[in-house]
């Protein structure tokens, strides 16, 4: 499996400057200041929170509490930027970039609580509150970033910068605000910011078209047969589960949805290979079908949508203008990356190939391996090679323990923290745990939350996010959290989860570990308000010290007989690891390749078409593996029509680079001990934003990013230091 990357975006406040107004909505304080009147001092977002760490007290809060709050938020965000804009003091650091980070105090403190509940808690009062203020927040955001008054004096202080006598945190944060202002277009002439805007809105209005395009024909494209032979391998509940997904699609039979990506997992067990045929056709086909849902035409004119809005930005192309403010800084150094990888990852998957080719023609199956038939064969490859038995691993990973002797236990050695259960602070769910984060002095440190186990009213997945963010300038300490979806068990059983699972844990411990050691004034550029490319490099790190034996020993032991796990199991996880990795990275590679082909687009090209783009687009890049489609095939690809990853799906990948180049460092200096934890607190993970992440990491290291480490740990063959 390829490790789990996610995360929520931080709260809107952060996002503002990056947030392109995708609303056409007109929004003065005045319009609003009518229903905010409801907001009063009974409201427990009218003050901060009198709670250690200003926790949000949810033991108060009601759902009816977030709207009026959101509303006041937004209102005195509004205020407290026209006063800025409108002082008639010239500007200065203080009363211009220093203000604007004291602004919205108020919508900061409801964001935190009401992120953190609308994605670990929803209920249809939240549900109502979220889609009533999200055109309301990005309103606001356009009246912040299209400000010219604002932005004419943050020009003022850019242009001055050098002279005004600034700590280097201090104008890094001027530069940020400059480059987030320019990015969203202030530098435009009132004719160009109306192009702009037109240009915005026809991309927001393509991107839901996309999405609610694809949700039809992913749903259409599901595979139906009344033919029960057709599923010969499926178990008894897989049968169940058909059955019952064809009452849902009110057709007789069985129905087999379809998942996101290419590859369906449920070809894994189909052993009728015209069946198997046949799903990952209408997997691969779902978009490209013709009428109403065929996704083509709305891609083609989205890519060239895209590089229209970058010419009129003053970029070459799209990639330019949203690489600009990341680690890898322009689309050039991110496909170098990835060209890199591709000799590597094609090898590995094509020896993969022979393995599988070898098995059916043992079967005298008489056929080449085709995509649809990756799955079933790979399986049986993996029983051959590397047995493992997930009931096995299981009874040696219980949650808590894992919390205290492994995730703990490893901050603990690397950093010399200590946690101790907190029941007095009020959750939003009983499912909530707190602790608090004790630093090496026993000075507090953080508040931590863990919210585990999987409800129906969460978001799927795993992610980090704050209800307080780490700021000197105010005053605030962080209060982070960690949300995942393991299956809960019956009362009084013990929570026996995945090595997987277990990996998450660390992952978004990891994260938590950015948050809680912020250690910067301004709150812009606190813990992990980073580039997206440098945003999971601490998190996937921290996933090293799952397997770390030090650690591992501490906390692989039975629940029942507190037994160590045996030396054969662990081993058996350990090599499982690199299983079927070159197929793995390589649809991965694939899909990020061809999301910056479509990004790189030259404003001038006419409109593509998206199977002539994308076939040209793989070849040119190096791919010719037929048996290996990408991960998503441009009609599909949610991610960079949909999602806002448009540019920046390489991101996983690049910060994969990091995380594995790092813990290489780790080991050729000693592994886990407090002086190289120390080291990584002080020059990374406190840093946030305050310093370019390249320079942050190469100082660190002492060099520039390797790339051979990540090809090791997926067991691809090391390549020589990229130049
Ligand atoms: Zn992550």
């Amino acid at each position: 499996m390829p490790k789990t990357h996610h995360r929520k975006l931080r709260s809107i406040l952060s996002q503002i400057p990056i947030l392109l107004a995708a609303s056409a909505i007109a929004l003065t304080s005045s319009n609003l200041s009518a229903q905010t009147s409801a907001f009063g001092p009974d409201n427990p977002f009218y003050a901060p929170s009198k709670l250690p760490f200003q926790a949000p007290p949810f033991d108060k809060i009601k759902d009816a509490d977030y709207m009026p709050a959101l509303e006041a938020g937004i209102t005195q965000q509004l205020e407290e930027t026209r006063v800025i804009a409108d002082n008639p003091a010239p500007p200065t650091f203080e009363n211009t970039i220093v203000a604007i980070e004291k602004s919205g105090q108020l919508l900061t403190r409801v964001m935190g609580a009401f992120n953190g509940v609308t994605g670990a808690n929803m209920n249809p009062v939240l549900q109502k509150t979220q889609d009533q203020i999200t055109p309301k927040l990005a309103a606001l955001s356009d009246a912040i970033n299209l400000n010219p008054k604002l932005f004419a004096r943050i020009q003022k202080i850019y242009d001055e910068r050098h002279s005004l006598n600034l700590d280097p945190e201090s104008l890094r944060l001027v530069e940020y605000d400059y480059l987030q202002f320019v990015h969203a277009g202030a530098k435009l002439s009132d004719t160009d910011k109306a192009a702009l805007k037109k240009i915005n809105e026809e991309e927001a209005n393509l991107s839901n078209t996309f999405i609610s395009k694809l949700l039809a024909a992913t749903k259409e494209a599901a595979y139906a047969t009344k033919d029960k032979s057709a599923l010969a391998g499926l178990s008894d509940a897989q049968l169940a589960a058909a059955a019952q997904a064809a009452k849902d699609h009110k057709v007789e039979g069985y129905v087999l949805p379809l998942q996101n990506t290419t590859q369906q997992p449920i070809l894994l067990f189909l052993s009728n290979r015209d069946t198997r045929k046949a799903v990952f056709e209408n997997s691969w086909s779902r978009a490209e079908r013709g009428g109403d849902n065929d996704t083509r035409a709305t891609i083609a004119r989205l890519a060239q949508v895209r590089a229209q809005k970058a010419k009129l930005l003053g970029y070459p192309n799209y990639a330019a203008w949203k690489l600009e403010d990341q680690m890898a800084k322009n689309p050039q150094a991110a496909i170098k990356f990835m060209d890199d990888l591709v000799p590597q990852t094609t090898a590995k998957a094509a020896g993969e190939e022979k393995d599988i080719q070898a098995i059916i023609d043992a079967e005298k199956g008489g056929f080449k391996v085709e995509p649809w038939d990756w799955e079933f064969y790979s399986d049986q490859v993996r029983k051959a090679k590397y047995d493992l038995d997930e009931s096995q691993t299981k009874p040696y990973f219980e949650v808590n323990n894992v919390l205290h002797n492994g995730v703990f236990y490893a901050a603990h050695l690397l950093y010399g923290l200590t946690f101790k259960q907190r029941t007095d602070i009020p959750v939003y769910n009983p499912d909530v745990q707190v602790y608090e984060v004790f630093d090496v002095d026993n000075k507090h440190l953080a508040l931590f939350y863990c919210d585990y186990f999987k409800r129906d009213n969460k978001n799927g997945g795993a992610w980090m996010d704050s209800f307080v963010g780490q700021s000197k300038l105010l005053g605030t300490q962080p209060v982070i959290f960690n949300v995942a979806n393991f299956p809960k068990p019956a009362a009084g059983e013990p929570a026996l989860i995945s090595f997987t699972d277990v990996t998450t844990m660390f992952h978004e411990f990891g994260h938590a570990l950015h948050g809680m050691f912020a250690d910067t004034e301004y709150p812009s550029l606190s813990g992990t308000a980073v580039p997206r490319d440098f945003v999971e490099f601490p998190s996937q790190f921290n996933e090293h010290w799952a397997s770390y034996p030090e650690v591992f020993q501490n906390y692989a032991k039975h629940y029942k007989t507190g037994a160590p796990m045996p030396p054969e199991l662990a081993a058996k996880i350990k090599k499982a690891a690199t299983f079927n990795e070159g197929y793995i990275f390589t649809e991965l590679v694939e899909a990020a390749e061809l999301d910056m082909q479509w990004h790189t687009i030259s404003p001038d090209a006419p409109l593509q078409d998206p199977d002539n783009f994308e076939a040209a687009a793989l070849k040119k890049t190096g791919f010719n593996l037929s048996y290996v489609p990408p991960r998503y095939r441009s009609s599909y690809f949610m991610h960079i029509w949909g999602n806002g990853y448009a540019a920046g799906y390489y991101a996983y990948l690049w910060s994969e680079m990091l995380d594995d180049d790092a813990y290489k460092w780790f080991e050729d200096h000693g592994g886990l001990t407090r002086a190289n934890g120390d080291r990584f607190r002080k020059m990374v993970l406190s840093r946030g934003n305050t310093e370019d992440p390249e320079k942050i990491y190469d100082t660190w290291l002492g060099g520039k990013p390797n790339v051979g480490p990540m090809l090791e740990d997926r067991g691809l063959e090391p390549s020589a230091p990229s130049k």
